[in-house]
């Protein structure tokens, strides 16, 4: 993965050995950070800035922060790591592995980042989130996260009453179907190669 130009000011790296070193700085990660700050751990969150709804204009069906961009919701959540002496630190973790333990016998870890850095600590947490694998359809990665969704719950609103397409990749896409098929009149499914039982279809 390569790493961009820092999307946000980015911490120095601790000196030491820490509590936790977190690899990840989504939701997902940065909520692990913020209560093991508050349970007064030393913790550094290792993120290369890259959370899986980027593309999205803003996070729904989230309460209190329904309607908000994803980069704000991080933003925050950094700040709210940070005044408990989290770290957040930019960077790419390429890999964590054993050390020798402490003299009582307590477990050790090297976490290493692209650039060659690297940390010692005690735990890890690890929060890479996924990635999204598109189907191979031209021009359909550009729309990702806008006029191509894949979450009734996140998009189905902002998009009611269009006409929606249902593109198949699995049996179990009919699902998506009918789900969305709540949201509008006029819904197409596009099979794209796989079955349909007759009951579906009706
Ligand atoms: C287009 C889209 C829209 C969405 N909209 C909504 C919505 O409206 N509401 C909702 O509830 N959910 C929504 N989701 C789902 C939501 O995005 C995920 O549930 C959420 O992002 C998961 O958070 P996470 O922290 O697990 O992973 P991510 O948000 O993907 O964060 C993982 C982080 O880890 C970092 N990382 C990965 N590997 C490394 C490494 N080796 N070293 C350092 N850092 C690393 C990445 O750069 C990234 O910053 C949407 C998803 C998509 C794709």
């Amino acid at each position: 993965m390569a790493v961009a130009t820092p999307p946000y000011a980015s911490d120095a790296l601790a000196e030491g050995t820490v509590d936790a070193v977190v690899i990840g700085g989504g939701a997902a990660g940065l909520n692990g950070a913020l209560i093991l700050a508050r349970s007064r751990r030393s913790v550094v969150v290792i993120d290369s800035g890259s959370p899986r709804n980027a593309p999205a204009e803003a996070v729904h069906g989230f309460i209190v922060l329904d309607g908000t961009p994803p980069s704000e919701i991080l933003r925050r959540g950094r700040e709210q790591a940070r005044q408990y002496g989290g770290r957040v630190v930019f960077g790419e973790v390429v890999s964590a592995q054993s050390a020798a333990p402490s003299a009582d016998g307590d477990l050790r870890f090297t976490v290493t980042l692209a650039d060659g850095r690297s940390i010692t600590a005690r735990r890890i947490l690890v929060a890479t989130g996924l990635t999204d694998v598109l189907p191979e359809v031209p021009g359909l990665a550009e729309h990702w996260g806008h006029s191509v969704v894949h979450c009734p719950y996140c998009h189905g609103w902002e998009v009611r009453d269009e006409p929606i397409g249902i593109l198949a990749t699995g049996a179990a896409s009919i699902g998506h179907a009918f789900l969305f098929r709540q949201l509008t009149e006029d819904l197409t499914y596009f099979t794209h190669g796989t079955d349909l039982d007759e009951d579906s279809r009706a």
